[in-house]
């Protein structure tokens, strides 16, 4: 292990909770040097929707790797491409009724998130920014400006201006309307808001602690965009890919954002790649306005092609999801009924759930307590208060009791001492 205490950086995180060498992958598990299994409920935060490895993706890949396919392209035409592109309208876009155009920026959630605000501002001419509380968006600096975490914004280094946070949903436990303080500084003259260009909005907010919005409250804030002319950017990087059951995680809502960023799992096979969706009037980027080397990578977009063909021509996956997350729930709650000493609620949506622990740290301990059992679990919110679910949505049955068997294992431990 020395090599990596020696010569990487200070700035490493998740090897720090999980100190072992991992060696190879498969499905909802991983292996160690020393050949210890590991139970994966962590899926590469929310990139590996489809678990490590897939077969139905791996094949083509090698298949397309072994015929010498295009590996790097830029924003070249490529057959790549061309597949994908097809195949994402044909399969995800069509059935919903969607007209989006669709933009590769760099190859992370944090390009995707940079380019949809400088588009909005392109769009708009305006500058400010409307943003959430306990919202995540990345690690650049747009995108922390957008950001509410104050350790990660303190990383900047520099005043993060431009963006004003409004209260997420339930922010006030429900004691206040909802958009009651956001209307009335936008319609205010002396509020001294500046007239924003967009909203950013996570429809559960997956680093700020699996927060749900409520379908009202999404479409309160998709009516109160549409109404003041403020274009509403969805940030579906982590919840977008069928985490929270449909493909888009704002399908629930029957509301259409006019921007939207998708990464993470949008390749199937933890390849980096990401989108942004472009309502077509909105479209308005001058050629390589927003540009970057690595937006053609192309073994992606043939595993993202394959991974649309395999689990997204049918409502299969989405029900599965639905199903194995109210299991989730359940387990879940009956943890929370076993241990009634400590406050803790569960939170989340589909297949990324939570429960929140209001002991300081405890969740974090449950976390370390469930990796001595060889789970792998992180943890969320502001506090680290959450412990986090996101395993590989192809987790089997048998597999989701192993680990919630674990959990309820770690939480008697945790509290009972
Ligand atoms: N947006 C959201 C909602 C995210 O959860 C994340 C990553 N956790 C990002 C953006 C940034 O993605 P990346 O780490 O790939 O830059």
């Amino acid at each position: 292990m020395t090599v990596f205490e020696d010569l990487e950086s200070q700035v490493r995180s998740y090897c720090r909770n999980w100190p072992v060498v991992f060696d190879t992958a498969k499905g909802s598990r991983l292996t160690d040097v020393d050949g210890n299994q590991y139970l994966d409920f962590f899926g590469g935060a929310g990139a590996l929707n489809y678990g490590h490895n897939p077969d139905v993706l791996k094949k083509p890949l090698i298949e397309y790797l072994t015929r010498d396919g295009i590996t790097h392209g830029l924003d070249m035409y490529t057959s790549a491409k061309g597949e994908f592109l097809s195949t994402f309208e044909e399969v995800i876009l069509k059935p919903r009724d969607l007209q989006y155009k669709v933009q590769f920026p760099g190859p992370t959630g944090a390009n995707a998130v940079e380019s949809a605000l400088k588009l909005a501002r392109k769009i708009s001419g305006k500058e400010a920014l409307i943003n959430f509380t306990n919202a995540f968006h990345g690690m650049t600096l747009g995108a922390l400006s957008v950001t509410g975490n104050s350790m990660k914004r303190g990383g900047a280094g520099i005043p993060l201006v431009h963006s004003t946070p409004m209260p997420f949903d339930n922010y006030f436990d429900g004691k206040m309307p909802d958009f009651l303080w956001f209307e009335k500084v936008l319609d205010d003259t002396g509020s001294s808001l500046n007239e924003p260009a967009a909203v950013i909005v996570e429809t559960v907010q997956g680093e700020g602690g699996l927060n749900p919005a409520r379908i009202e409250w999404l479409q309160g804030l998709r009516d109160l965009c549409t109404r003041k002319g403020i274009l509403m950017i969805v940030d579906d990087v982590q919840m977008g890919c069928g985490r929270t059951g449909p493909f888009f995680s704002f399908e629930i809502a029957g509301i259409q954002p006019d921007i939207v960023t998708i990464s993470k799992s949008i390749s199937g096979y933890g390849l980096p790649m990401a989108l942004v969706l472009i309502k077509p009037e909105y479209d308005q980027w001058g050629p390589g306005e927003h540009n970057g080397t690595f937006r053609g990578n192309n073994p992606a977009f043939v595993t993202a092609t394959h991974t649309l063909r395999n689990w997204w021509t049918d409502d299969t996956l989405e029900k599965e999801t639905l199903r194995k997350g109210e299991k989730v729930e359940e387990a879940f709650n009956k943890i929370i009924g076993d241990n009634q000493g400590t406050e803790m609620f569960t939170k989340g949506r589909g297949m990324a759930r939570g429960i929140q622990f209001e002991g300081e740290g405890l969740a974090e301990k449950v976390a370390s307590k469930a990796f001595e059992h060889r789970l792998l679990l992180e943890t969320a919110g502001p506090n680290d208060e959450v412990l986090k679910l996101l395993a590989p949505l192809t987790t089997t049955d048998d597999e989701l009791d192993e680990g919630l068997g674990i959990i309820a294992e770690s939480v008697r431990t945790v509290i009972g001492s």
